[in-house]
């Protein structure tokens, strides 16, 4: 064994005390011999432990080692009052979610952490749990909430926040149930902070401050979200009058439970008539005659209402007791425009009495663009269809002068008037008076000068009159 001496050869000495030791320890006794042995074995432990023995204690939290420190005892004593403190803090028992596992190590000194490392270590992974008032949704917990009584605090104030008509049933549109569960003590809230949640969908809700000059429909654009969102938001705001400097509160959420109020409501009120229209091939298109009224009827109806986060969503009729039925309005509506007028049996009324005095045509020369018929100074001039006016003042060698409209392309003209009694825009019936005789403009004594107008050409009146 060439490298045995080889290496031994560096300590002779020891070699000369090892082989003297085995002579000595030959010459003694079987119970002296095992007593020595036992003595040595020792001696050698002892030296093991101290130089490589477990001089730390490993903290592993789900089997994963997160600190060294000094000992067990102290670990497990640090870890008591991280739990305390944080107990303390959210006033309730609260219990540490991991599990922990402690195991001697041997690490260099400076390896060993002190005891306020390893808390905030701690501190930072596990998780403190406790058992609390919780609202859950649709089965799912929700809401903790730091004080037990406020859970049921915040259902009464949500029920409350969005009814306040008289006789309203209020309900959640979801599943809302108060349960104990537990939760981490990072998920405690208190009630204003739930408050928040429940309306918003998130506690992050924003605030928009109203400018000069900004609608509803502006505000819902600029942030994405539809006005029953605004305005479910906004419960208790009154919608019709915004002023600057108003504050709202815009989320991007739902709101986490919604709140679902009916009502019944009775109430006296009129029931709308409808209007018939019949068509009628000797009105122009442009004339409509309502031939009788339409009168509305009456009844005492009962109503259920439903409102979503105070909005109206549903209004439905529960019963009803009808005093007196509506009677429908009888409405004819011209169906003949002037163009196929030949045939058809659409007719102009005479707009005076009077006899035609010039005919339309040439005459001395120039065209004569209507047909004059004698009227006296003042005699009543009458509209020859139904229609709108669309003149009605002075207008040149015509003098005082309206012009009626009446569908499909067909205008009548009545000059020389002595006075008007129409407007521009007004609707006026067949035979409704439009003014007066006279005598104003290009005339040489009181007449009527009467223009049949289609699509802006002049036409022989006799061909339209009976
Ligand atoms: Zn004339």
């Amino acid at each position: 064994m060439p490298q045995f001496h080889g290496g031994m050869r560096r300590f002779p000495g020891l070699v000369e005390l090892i082989t003297n030791f085995t002579q000595w320890f030959s010459k003694q006794s079987t119970s002296r011999r095992i007593g020595i042995g036992v003595g040595i074995y020792l001696l050698m432990t002892l030296t093991a432990y101290v130089f490589y023995g477990d001089n730390a204690c490993a903290v592993a939290v789900d089997g994963k080692v997160i600190a060294v420190v000094d000992n067990e005892k102290n670990a497990k004593r640090t870890l008591g009052e991280l739990v305390k403190f944080k107990s303390d803090q959210v006033n309730r028992n609260v219990y540490i979610g991991e599990k922990f596992s402690y195991k001697g190590v041997r690490v260099k000194k400076d390896e060993i952490l002190e005891q306020e490392v390893l808390k905030r270590i701690l501190e930072g992974t596990l998780s403190f749990n406790t058992e609390v008032a919780a609202i859950a949704v649709n089965g799912e917990p929700k809401i903790f909430l730091k004080q037990n009584d406020d859970a049921q605090k915040l259902l009464d104030w949500l029920e409350s926040v969005y009814s306040g008509e008289p006789g309203e049933q209020v309900e959640f549109k979801e599943k809302v149930e108060l349960i104990t569960s537990p939760a981490s003590i990072d998920e405690l809230i208190d009630i204003e902070a739930a408050k928040e949640l429940v309306l918003y969908g998130t506690s992050k809700s924003r605030q928009y401050t109203v400018k000069e000059g900004d609608t509803f429909w502006d505000i819902a654009a600029a942030f994405k979200i539809d006005l029953e969102q605004l305005q479910s938001f906004n419960p208790n705001l009154d919608f019709e009058s915004l002023s600057t400097g108003q504050v709202l509160r815009i989320s991007q959420g739902a709101p986490l439970i919604n709140v679902i109020a009916t009502r019944q409501v009775t109430v006296d009120e009129e029931i709308p008539f409808k209007v018939e229209i019949k068509e009628d091939d000797s009105l122009f298109s442009g004339e409509k005659k309502v031939i009788r009224e339409g009168v509305p009827g009456q009844r005492i109806v009962t109503y259920r209402i439903t409102r979503e986060n105070g909005l109206e969503t549903g209004r439905e009729v529960c019963e009803q007791n009808i005093i007196c039925e509506p009677l429908d309005e009888i409405m004819v509506k011209g169906s003949q425009t002037m163009l196929a007028s030949r045939g058809g049996t659409a007719r102009l009324n005479w707009p005076c009495a009077g006899s035609v005095s010039s005919s339309f045509g040439m005459r001395g020369g120039r065209m004569h663009q209507g047909i004059d018929l004698s009227a006296g100074y003042g005699s009543p001039i009458t509209s020859s269809a139904g229609g709108t006016i669309i003149f009605a003042g002075w207008e040149g060698g015509y003098g005082k002068m309206v012009e009626v409209s009446h569908g499909g392309g067909l205008v009548t003209r009545y000059a020389h008037l002595s006075s008007t009694s129409v407007s521009t825009g007004q609707h006026v019936d067949r035979g409704q008076l439009l003014g007066l005789a006279g005598a104003t403009g290009r005339a040489t004594g009181p007449h009527l000068h009467f223009e049949v107008i289609i699509n802006g050409q002049q036409r022989n009146p006799i061909n339209y009159l009976p």
